[in-house]
């Protein structure tokens, strides 16, 4: 196959455009660059990678859960209405393809294990379908699901109307340690080949036990596992953090191990620099969610820190990108905007955030180094962007057209999209599903359950008063280990 381009940006931000090239691929990789005239109006560069998502075909809002702080926002997820996880996951694949996405961490968050290596097989095989590459993250907790605070207790705040359908949506009995690592080899099992990998994923650390924490840390340093979780999002999570470790919170974290090169947290919007030198020193990455931590009033994370102290970072949508759709281009631009004024201490260059968005995110999802240049060796992960429908007033050799991408670079830019040497995406459809057809299923199958979605609208407004006043008083500052 060869894949031309006017513009191509083999390592966008690290080296200059070339004009006039051609890509000659020998199945998944990719054989030999060489000039040649032709892909008139035509920009590539390597395919993006999201290091952190949650893959909902079906948008928060459909269900009644409005952007606000996380912690309320979140007990809004009783709503959530039982889709086919198969269709919902493909529809936010193939979202995120059409947005020039080549990889991406699903951070899958159910609660019902029973189901999980089931649901974990229909997603891996919504994946194949759609052509992109998954990191999937086996999702693991065993405490503190309500809130940050003891389940129990907690669930003695609420109405006592509501007490048994919150105890039957977040509450199921949770497996010890060895049964959820056995959990992980069988769904590593069950769906891991060339362009599926099985993530370890602590929810976050506050949901989990130092027991399974340690656990985790020894899988992935036994078998070269990912570990991918969250870390630090909320102000709430650190006032927690710091009232029940306060001899350190990421210091008790590196001290189980599980901070390591194969660590991404998503967020880090609360981390200081003390932390984020340990996490530096190990190499450990944060997963920086921008949109979604302006629309969940997180804060903005202390990039210039990650920077200065050379720690790795890369990006993500995390099913809430700044248009509630999913596109990664646009997500791509609002981070350098955020994070490049020159008066930081340490500005986000087009290095840095191509680097994020390539090499480090391919890392984090993939567990593979040395992406995010298109040479000879390198795998076919290629986004075709139309460069001449994005510059369609610019005056020819007064700007870089990597600027211009920068600027207005949109998911209906994106041409075509080859990943593992297969071309996904031809002019903005996704070839491997029928994407329209499985967003009206979704949609369908989502207002089903309209009746029973509206009966529990009052027991999650009620839950998120309890919640605010829970919090409002302190509650998540006791110091106990729940
Ligand atoms: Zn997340």
């Amino acid at each position: 196959m060869k894949i031309e381009a006017e513009y191509l940006y083999a390592a966008p931000g690290r080296a200059p455009g070339a004009t006039g090239m051609a890509i000659h691929t020998d199945g998944d990789t990719i054989a030999a660059i060489a000039p040649e005239l032709g892909g008139h109006g035509l920009l590539a560069m390597p395919a993006l990678a999201n290091a952190h998502d949650h893959c909902r075909g079906l948008h928060h809002i459909a269900f009644g859960a409005k952007d606000q702080n996380f912690e309320l926002w979140r007990a809004a997820l009783y709503a959530q209405p039982p889709i086919d996880p198969y269709l919902n996951a493909a529809l936010a694949f193939g979202r995120l393809a059409q947005a020039g996405v080549g990889s991406v961490t699903h951070v899958y968050s159910s609660t019902r294990v029973d189901r999980l290596a089931d649901d974990a097989e229909a997603i891996a095989r919504a994946a194949r379908d759609v052509g992109i590459r998954l990191g999937f993250a086996v999702p693991l907790r065993d405490r503190q699901t309500l809130g940050y605070g003891n389940d129990a207790d907690l669930l003695a705040l609420h109405d006592e109307r509501d007490r048994a359908v919150i105890g039957d949506t977040w509450l199921p009995p949770f497996p010890g340690p060895d049964v959820y690592m056995q959990l992980v080899a069988e769904i590593a099992r069950r769906i891991e080949g060339p362009t599926t990998s099985v993530h370890l994923g602590p929810n976050s650390p506050q949901a989990c036990s130092d027991a399974l924490l340690e656990t985790v840390a020894d899988m992935s340093a036994r078998e070269g596992r990912r570990i991918t979780t969250h870390l630090l999002e909320t102000s709430l999570q650190r006032e927690w953090a710091d009232a029940t470790y306060p001899q350190g919170f990421v210091r008790h974290l590196c001290e189980l191990g599980i901070i390591c090169e194969r660590f991404t947290g998503a967020h880090g919007v609360w981390l200081r620099p003390d932390d984020i030198a340990l996490l530096a020193e190990r190499k450990a990455q944060i997963a920086v969610n921008v949109s979604s931590n302006l629309r969940l009033r997180s804060g903005l994370a202390p990039v210039a820190h990650f920077i200065s102290a050379q720690m790795p970072f890369c990006f993500g949508v995390d099913s809430f990108a700044f248009d509630d759709d999913e596109d990664a281009l646009r997500e791509l631009r609002i981070a350098q905007w955020m994070f490049s004024p020159h008066d930081t201490r340490a500005p986000l260059t087009p290095e840095l955030l191509f680097r994020g968005w390539h090499e480090n995110g391919y890392y984090s999802v993939n567990n593979r180094s040395g992406y995010g240049r298109l040479e000879a060796g390198a795998p076919v992960d290629i986004v075709v962007l139309d460069y001449e429908a994005m510059a369609f007033d610019v005056i020819e050799g007064m700007i870089d057209p990597l600027d211009v991408v920068l600027t207005r670079a949109t998911a209906r830019h994106v041409k075509s999209l080859h990943v593992a040497g297969r071309e996904i995406v031809r002019d903005g459809r996704v070839l491997g599903v029928d994407l329209p057809a499985i967003e009206r299923e979704v949609i369908a199958q989502s207002r089903a359950h309209a009746g029973h979605m509206r009966r529990l609208r009052p027991v999650l407004e009620r839950s998120q008063q309890t919640l605010k006043s829970f919090y409002q008083s302190g509650g998540h500052r006791s110091g106990r280990v729940s």
